[in-house]
C-alpha cells in the first residue's frame, strides 16, 4: 500500500534528499504535507512538483505570499501556518508516515504529535528526544507508534541490533564521528573560526546548525543522548569513535566479540530510503560503496579537550532530568550567535557550560517542565552571551 507522508522541514537538507527518495518510488510513496518555516518560493516548487493537499509555513505573510503563487499556478494545495497548523499535518488521518526533519526545538511539539497519533515517525530531529527523551519514547509505546531512525548512525545503530526488540547480548553501541572540519587543527586557533569554515564539513553537507554542532562535536554528544533512549542503552555503554572516513555509519557489539557495522557511501538518503520502505530495500539513488577505492579506514579516539561540548553532553545525560534540554536551549541559542557573528566559535561551549551550571536540574516529569526549562536556558544563555565579547 502506498504511504502517505507528512514531511516536517521540507525544504532542508533533509527535506531535499526525502523528496529525492520519494521522487523515485510515485507508486510507494505520495505527499500529504509538506512543511518550511520561512522559505516560502522553495516550498512553492516543492508543492508543484508533488502536489501536497496541505502545505504550512512560518507565518502570515509567508502563508499569503506561498497561496498566491500556488494559485496563479493552478495548485489546489491548501497553505496553512503557524504552530499548531504543523501539529494538525503531524496527526493528520491524511498521512500515515510523518518525516520529522524540522531543526531544534521547534519541532518536538508536531513530532510529540505524530507519535500521540500513532504514526509511523521517521526522526531526524534529534533536538526533540534530546528535549524529551523519557516523555516521547513513552508516547511512542503507548500509542504504538512505530519510531525509525534517520540519523546516520542511529539509523545504522538500527540496522545492526537484534530485531527480537531485546539487547540479546548487546554490549556496546558505537557512534562513529567524522572529528568534523577541525579534528586537526592547531586547537589555539580554534578562537579564530569563522561560521564559513564551520559550515564547511569534510564529508556531509547539511544545514547550518549541524554543520556547526558537528565542528563543535556537540552533534556527537546530542546523538549519544539521542541513543541512549532510542535504545535503552546507559551512556557508559554507548561509545565515540572518530572515523574521519565516515563509511561505517555506527556498530554494534556483541558479548561474543562479534561487532556488526553498516557501511555506505556519506549520503542520508541511504538511511532515509532504508527507513521509508522499511522492512524492504528500495533504490535510495546513492552509488555503490568501493572499498577498493576507498582502501583505507582510519579510527582514533575523541579528543575531550578539544571538543568539550561532546563532554558537556555527556555529563547531562549522566546528570538526567532537563539537564539534556538545559544543554539543547543553550545550544540553540549559542550556535545561532555564533552564526550570527555575535560571539566567537569558542564561546560555543562556554556559554553552554555557563547555562548548566547557572540553571538548577530537576527531574522532567512532563512536557511542560521540558519547555519550561528550555524557556529558562534560552534566557540565561542570552544573557550570558550579552557580556560576551564580539569577534573581531
Ligand atoms: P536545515 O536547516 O537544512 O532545514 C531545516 C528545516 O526546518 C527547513 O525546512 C526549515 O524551513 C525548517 N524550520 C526551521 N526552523 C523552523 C521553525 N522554527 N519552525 C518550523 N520549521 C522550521 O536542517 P537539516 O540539516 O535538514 O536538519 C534537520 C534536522 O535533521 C535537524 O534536527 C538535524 O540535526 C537532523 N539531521 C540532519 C542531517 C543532515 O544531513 N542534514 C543528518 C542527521 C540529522
Ligand atoms: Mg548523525
Amino acid at each position: 500500500m502506498q504511504k502517505r507522508l507528512t514531511l516536517l522541514g521540507s525544504t532542508g537538507s533533509i527535506g531535499d534528499s526525502t523528496l529525492d527518495v520519494v521522487a523515485r518510488h510515485p507508486d510507494r510513496f505520495s505527499v500529504y504535507a509538506l512543511t518550511a518555516h520561512r522559505n516560502g518560493d522553495k516550498l512553492v516548487d516543492q508543492c508543484l512538483r508533488f502536489a501536497p493537499q496541505v502545505a504550512v509555513v512560518g507565518d502570515a505573510a509567508t502563508a499569503q505570499h506561498v497561496e498566491q503563487k500556488l494559485r496563479a499556478a493552478g495548485s489546489k494545495t491548501v497553505v496553512a501556518h503557524g504552530p499548531q497548523a504543523l501539529i494538525d499535518v503531524s496527526k493528520s488521518d491524511g498521512c500515515d508516515t510523518v518525516v520529522a526533519a524540522i531543526v531544534g526545538a521547534a519541532g518536538l511539539e508536531p513530532s510529540l504529535a505524530a507519535a500521540r497519533a500513532g504514526k509511523r515517525i521517521l526522526l531526524a530531529n534529534k533536538e526533540a528526544l534530546v528535549m524529551s527523551g523519557d516523555i516521547f519514547m513513552d508516547t511512542v509505546r503507548d500509542s504504538g507508534a512505530v519510531l525509525l531512525p534517520l540519523d546516520s548512525e542511529h539509523n545504522a545503530v538500527f540496522q545492526c541490533m537484534p530485531h527480537d526488540g531485546a539487547h540479546g547480548g548487546v554490549t556496546k553501541i558505537i557512534l562513529t564521528a567524522s572529528g568534523g572540519p577541525f579534528r586537526t587543527r592547531e586547537p589555539s586557533t580554534l578562537v579564530d573560526v569563522t561560521p564559513e569554515q564551520a559550515c564547511k564539513h569534510p564529508n556531509w553537507s547539511m544545514g547550518r546548525k549541524i554543520s556547526v554542532d558537528s565542528a563543535t562535536m556537540m552533534n556527537k554528544g546530542l546523538e549519544v543522548i539521542e541513543a541512549h533512549y532510542l535504545f535503552d542503552l546507559p551512556g557508559d555503554r554507548i561509545d565515540v569513535l572518530i572515523h574521519p572516513q565516515s563509511v561505517i555509519h555506527s556498530m554494534v557489539s556483541y558479548a561474543d566479540g562479534s561487532v556488526l557495522a553498516q557501511l555506505g557511501n556519506p549520503d542520508m538518503r541511504t538511511p532515509i530510503a532504508h527507513a521509508m520502505a522499511y522492512p524492504d530495500r528500495i533504490d535510495s539513488g546513492v552509488a555503490q560503496l568501493d572499498l577498493a577505492q576507498v582502501a583505507t579506514l582510519n579510527f582514533e579516539k575523541p579528543d575531550y579537550q578539544r571538543f568539550p561540548c561532546l563532554a558537556l553532553a555527556m555529563k547531562a545525560l549522566a546528570e538526567g532530568g532537563v539537564a539534556s534540554a538545559t544543554l539543547n536551549a543553550a545550544n540553540e541559542v549559542a550556535v545561532e550567535a555564533f552564526l550570527n557573528r555575535r560571539i566567537g566559535f569558542m564561546a560555543i561551549a562556554q556559554t553552554v557550560d555557563a547555562v548548566l551550571n547557572a540553571l538548577q536540574n530537576r527531574s522532567a516529569t512532563s512536557l511542560d517542565v521540558v519547555l519550561e526549562a528550555d524557556a529558562a536556558a534560552r534566557r540565561a544563555a542570552n544573557k550570558i552571551i550579552d557580556s560576551l565579547p564580539v569577534p573581531a
